[in-house]
């Protein structure tokens, strides 16, 4: 194996001059041939004969094929001039008989997966756009390559390339207007840094040029609050976007459903303010957290607003959003995995299922000031359907009761599930006369769900 020190990555142009030769007609050779259509090179295949795959980028029109076998007749006629050749068939020993050719010629050659006779060899690549992560072992273990490679692809943001093309076309203005590179280095970097590079990796150009004017101008604009999902508890089931945005936030509003866990997500620096919502201890009232965004939005910040579940679903996310554009604060919001769907899937059981559950309701089982349950039981006591209720648990004989009232019998299935997605869950499994009584002996609190319907029977465990 060869020491690492002899490879040292470069980004090659390959315009529509460069021509590259593929030794090769499989599936290796077909790899390659594609890796070089995603740029402008012409593309000559050495092959007595092609697979199917190959044969049909031939039909593109920018591959050549010669039909031979590469012998050093014919690798003479036509590796002159080229810029890379690859050595791609799947016979090790005729790989490395073209390198040594290609080499006598000085033409950088790449034996695919064998770093010894190659000149070059080809890294693992991450493409968005004009941004390009080559990642590279120096040959000694490409899988692990790639395995870096799926990671990189989970961290870089599909926008980014649009945002690396936002810069480009902005770039020759900036150097007009602001001569001085250090300068320029830090209008960018605040750019980078705040709102500008998320309107520009959402493709909001228009918004984006506002930014960067007035960041470039000295004009500090406003801020804008995030109204992040930050799903049931289980940090795996955060979204990339929350977690993007939570690392770039300068502060932070959550209340007392999220976890450690994922709070030790956000950034360091952001400053966290509580918020509460819980029954007893409200920390900030509703008017009070509107007014704290827009306060802090309008002093410049990047404000996240985290959230259990899903900002929409009986999270008040309306009402948060309406104050926002009342106050003409710019705001976003991303979707998290609701209680639903986390509790669902962590205990195994379905919402719908095509024998006994057609449709699935959500509901709040939030008892009103005088202990009250007001809800449509004619519609929820039905079969053929599964409900979900949040916030149910303190008023759980109650809403057992009317759905036996109005006519579920009390051996209708239903399941209860404390702290969903997270470590210590706990799942009651019963029916509607006796999981009121589970629920207390076996001292359930929130957060919990229920979940009715004939689903429940359909749990499955995981082993
Ligand atoms: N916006 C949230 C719901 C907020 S209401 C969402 O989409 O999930 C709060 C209620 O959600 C809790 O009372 C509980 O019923 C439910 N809940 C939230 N997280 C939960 C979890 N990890 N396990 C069980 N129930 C949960």
């Amino acid at each position: 194996m060869d020491s690492q020190d002899i490879w040292f990555p470069v980004v090659l142009r390959l315009d529509d001059s460069a021509r590259v030769v593929v030794v090769g007609g499989g599936t290796i050779a077909t790899n390659k041939t594609g890796l070089l259509l995603a740029t402008k090179a012409q593309v000559t295949v050495i092959s007595p004969a092609l697979c199917p795959e190959l044969q049909r980028a031939l039909m593109g029109g920018r591959v050549t094929h010669i039909a031979a076998v590469a012998s050093r007749d014919i690798l003479a006629a036509h590796l002159p001039g080229c810029r890379l050749v690859y050595a791609a068939t799947d016979d090790r020993n005729a790989n490395r008989q073209v390198a040594e050719i290609a080499r006598e010629m000085n033409i950088p050659v790449c034996a695919v997966d064998d770093p010894a006779p190659s000149s070059f060899i080809t890294p693992a690549i991450v493409r968005r756009g004009p941004v390009m992560v080559a990642i590279s072992t120096s040959g000694a273990a490409p899988v692990l390559a790639r395995r870096i490679r799926e990671r990189i692809e989970t961290l870089l943001p599909a926008g980014v390339g649009r945002l690396a093309r936002f810069m480009q076309a902005a770039r020759e203005k900036m150097a007009q207007h602001h001569p001085s590179p250090d300068t320029r280095r830090r209008v960018w970097e605040n750019f980078l840094d705040g709102k500008g590079a998320e309107q520009a990796l959402a493709g909001d150009e228009i918004a984006a040029t506002t930014t960067l004017e007035g960041l470039a101008t000295g004009e500090n604009g406003s801020g804008e609050v995030w109204l992040v999902g930050a799903g049931p508890g289980d940090p795996d089931l955060l979204t990339l976007k929350a977690l993007r945005l939570m690392q770039n936030a300068d502060s932070v509003l959550y209340d007392h459903l999220l976890p450690a866990d994922i709070l030790d997500r956000v950034r360091r620096d952001a400053e966290r303010i509580f918020v509460g919502k819980q029954k007893s201890d409200h920390a900030l009232p509703q008017p009070g957290i509107n007014d704290e965004l827009i306060r802090r939005a309008k002093a410049g910040e990047r404000v996240l607003r985290l959230k259990g579940g899903d900002p929409f679903i009986f999270g008040r996310g309306g009402e948060e959003i309406e104050a926002l554009m009342e106050a003409g604060v710019p705001f976003r919001v991303v979707p998290g995995i609701s209680a639903a769907n986390g509790c669902a899937a962590s205990a195994g059981i379905p919402l719908t299922h095509r024998d006994c559950a057609q449709s699935c309701l959500f509901l709040t089982g939030h008892a009103r000031a005088d202990g009250t349950l007001d809800l449509p039981w004619h519609t929820i006591a039905q079969r053929g359907q599964t409900v979900v209720i949040y916030m149910g648990l303190g008023g759980i004989s109650c809403l057992c009761e009317r759905l036996i009232e109005h006519g579920l019998p009390p051996s209708w299935p239903a399941a209860l599930i404390e702290k969903g997605t997270q470590p210590d869950q706990r799942v009651i499994t019963a029916d509607l006369e006796s999981l009121p009584r589970l629920a207390v002996e076996q001292g359930f609190r929130s957060p919990a769900l229920i979940i009715v319907g004939e689903v429940v029977r359909h749990r499955v465990v995981s082993v």
